[in-house]
């Protein structure tokens, strides 16, 4: 292994330490925060529910009149949601439907497929603990609770939840303007027809899709050819409009890669060596003061720096609580014999096994340009540096659907 690589985690540490929180924060109605961060705690104006309420729909009783199973009241009066009744009449029962407000005097609501009703009248037929169907005021959020903390990230149940407590608009971290840059004389846009030795470009709709579904602004500064003086324009440009920029490809140590000079000339730029598979070419710096990633060219290896370090430092800078990925333990369906000298991401999906277990299966092709390992699965599975599979052993999986 060569000593030059360095390890994951160690870049890690190092961007997490440079990546300051972005102070800008705006205002937006319900509907646009989804998938923004929450610049303030939120706490609740009042109890929710407000008031007591009926869980089921069926005759809101008090149990002091119902010694025995087989009792028969009259039905006093009927509750719909959303309207209020008058106190109940001792020894009667009053037809209550689910939400309407439990009126003064009941202390519990019998299901209606525990009563016989006829001719304006209710038999009970079991007896009512107290309380019971009854969803008491405040039992789901209490006035004054905390609901969300700062750094939320708002997702389509929290928008219900706040809505629940008469919030129409929220204050949030501006979402980050990222700025996509893709190299490659080789590189065309899809749309056009390929000529000889050209690909389409794949990178930048990936990392458009990423960004995107983190709450990020996108603004795509298109494909640059392989020049200093075109990479140095649109790293400029990037850099007046953007808050980050990303580039992809041309950072390696080719007569065709100039993003590394580029970057130099208009600020400062680190390049390493990550002891990850893919994506061992990655670097990091400062465009006019605006930070900087790049990216290698291969899609795979795009993915996987992007997921594992880029979007941990994008999350602290729009002030996110939770940076790392969710990951869960899942045993292996494959098994590989020799150890590898750097930590590797397999391209893994979900698999019953022959005993109805849920097990890895891993892509056949693990190329880092191979972009239909990513299509087809369902996330990565790290393997640890240095470390063999066994059929069975326990990995760490990181579903694709938690890198959003
Ligand atoms: P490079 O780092 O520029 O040498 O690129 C490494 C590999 O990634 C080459 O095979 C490139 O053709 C490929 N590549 C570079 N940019 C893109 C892109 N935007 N989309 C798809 N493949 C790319
Ligand atoms: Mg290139």
């Amino acid at each position: 292994m060569s000593s030059a690589l360095i390890p994951i985690d160690k870049a890690l540490d190092f961007l997490m330490s440079v990546a300051e929180e972005n102070p800008d924060v705006i205002t937006v109605a319900l509907p646009q925060a989804l998938g923004c961060v929450l610049a303030d705690s939120q706490h609740a104006a009042f109890d929710v529910p407000d008031f007591d309420n009926s869980a089921m729909d069926g005759y809101a009783i008090n149990t002091a009149d119902i010694p025995e199973s087989g009792v028969t009241l009259d039905v006093s009066q009927t509750i719909a949601a959303g309207h209020v009744g008058s106190p109940l009449k001792s020894g009667t029962a009053a037809r209550i439907f689910t939400g309407g407000k439990i009126p003064q005097g009941a202390d519990a609501v019998v299901i209606q497929e525990n009563t016989r009703a006829e001719n304006g009248q209710v038999t009970i037929l079991g007896i009512p603990a107290k309380g019971e169907n009854i969803r008491l005021q405040g039992h789901d959020i209490e006035k004054g609770s905390e609901v969300l903390t700062r750094g939320h990230q708002l997702r389509a149940q929290d928008l219900g939840m706040l809505a629940s407590l008469g919030i129409a608009s929220v204050s949030v971290k501006r979402p980050l303007r990222v700025a996509i840059i893709n190299t490659g004389d080789e590189v065309i846009a899809p749309g056009q027809p390929l000529g000889p030795g050209q690909i389409y470009d794949s990178n930048s709709f990936t990392l458009e899709g990423l960004l995107t579904g983190m709450g990020m602004q996108v603004i795509k500064k298109g494909i640059v050819e392989d020049s200093l003086a075109s990479t140095e324009v649109a790293l400029k440009s990037a850099a007046s409009d953007a808050d980050c920029i990303i580039s992809t490809g041309g950072v390696s140590v080719g007569d065709e890669d100039h993003v590394r000079q580029a970057v130099e000339n208009l600020g400062e730029l680190g390049l390493w060596k990550l002891a990850i598979k893919p994506g061992k070419p990655f670097s990091y710096g400062r465009v006019a003061g605006v930070p900087f990633f790049g990216l290698p060219g291969n899609p795979v290896a795009v993915f996987v720096t992007f997921s594992m370090l880029v979007r941990p430092y994008l999350l602290k800078i729009q002030g996110c609580r939770t940076l790392a990925p969710p990951s869960l333990q899942i045993k292996s369906g494959f098994s590989l014999a020799s150890a590898n000298s750097r930590l590797e991401f397999v391209r893994v999906r979900l698999q019953t096994n022959a005993k109805g277990e849920q097990v890895l299966e891993a892509f056949g092709n693990q190329g880092s340009s191979i972009m239909t390992s990513l299509s087809w699965a369902d996330g990565l599975a790290e393997i640890p540096l240095g470390e063999t599979v066994a059929l069975d052993q326990y990995l760490k999986f990181i579903p694709f659907n938690g890198l959003l």
